[in-house]
């Protein structure tokens, strides 16, 4: 192996190795080989010939790596970009997915930007909808609450990184932080995966905890059910993200735990994904 290399050839050989694992491989090697120099990516086009020293290449090897074995992008980087922010995550928090945007914007159409409400977000990890929806509504209070102390250092850190002052991050366990006060809405991206999901298989590098909800995927939502009434006004409203295959069962629990005005939406995959309801 040779000790130097340009950026054009290690870009190429970059490219060809992440080409078995995404369908981003260029855009992706962009991001590893820019960071790896530490550059804009702006800065690889204008400098092919350019050549990596051995403490970028060795960068560059390890991130390739990381890559290759499964892990998201974003814990490599360290970010992602939800809602137009660009949001810092860790491993101890799931990386937001687009289909949970569709849960801010159900949210912010019932949330008018010109009252003050209060909302509540439960298992916030990153914090990516807490961030977003105190972003949109400045005038409104965002309580997140997380069971994972690494998380809740992450959401804190991405409220503090935008100087929200409408965001407060509490450690707990989903409503018992707040149990004594009501909220005008529920948000919640819960952890919704069957334990013996063969998708599972594929965000191995994601925390169990965020993702998993016993045999049937649905254990998180039984107590949100139960559990999200009490620290709702009389007319408060619950916005719960599911898996695509969900709706129907969380519609019937919904119900039997007294909820009315059920309804679910489609996320932009045309998969229904989250499904709103009433305090009875
Ligand atoms: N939407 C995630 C997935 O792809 C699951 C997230 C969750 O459990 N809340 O699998």
């Amino acid at each position: 192996m040779r000790d130097t290399a340009a950026i054009g050839e290690v870009l190429a050989s970059a490219v060809a190795k992440l080409g078995s694992i995404t369908d981003c491989a260029r855009l992706e090697a962009e991001t590893l080989v820019s960071r790896a120099i530490d550059v804009p990516r702006a800065y690889l086009f204008a400098h092919p010939e350019d050549r990596l020293d051995p403490a970028a290449r060795s960068r560059l090897h390890a991130m390739l790596a990381r890559r290759l074995a499964g892990e998201p992008m974003a814990y490599i980087t360290g970010a992602k970009e939800f809602w137009s922010l660009e949001l810092m995550v860790s491993p101890a928090t799931l990386v937001p997915r687009p289909e949970t945007e569709l849960l801010v914007e159900l949210a912010l159409r019932d949330l008018p930007g010109r009252t003050e409400h209060q909302i509540l977000d439960l298992g916030t990890g990153c914090g990516a909808i807490a961030v977003a929806i105190a972003t949109e509504r400045p005038l409104s209070q965002v309580t997140a609450i997380d069971i994972s102390p690494d998380a809740v250092a992450v959401a804190r850190q991405n409220v503090r990184q935008r100087d929200l002052g409408n965001v407060v991050c509490l450690l707990g366990d989903w409503t018992a932080p707040v149990r004594d006060r009501r909220f005008d809405m529920v948000v919640t991206n819960p952890p919704y995966v069957a334990a013996d999901d063969p998708a599972l298989a594929a965000l191995h590098a994601e925390p169990d905890i965020a993702l998993i909800a016993g045999d049937d995927g649905l254990a998180a939502i039984r107590v949100l059910a139960r559990d999200c009434a009490e620290v709702l006004q009389p007319d408060g409203t619950l916005l719960l993200e599911h898996g695509h295959d969900q709706a129907e069962r969380v519609a019937e629990l919904l119900s039997f735990a007294g909820w009315q005005d059920i309804r679910c939406f489609r996320d932009y995959a045309g998969n229904p994904r989250v499904t709103r309801a009433t305090r009875a």
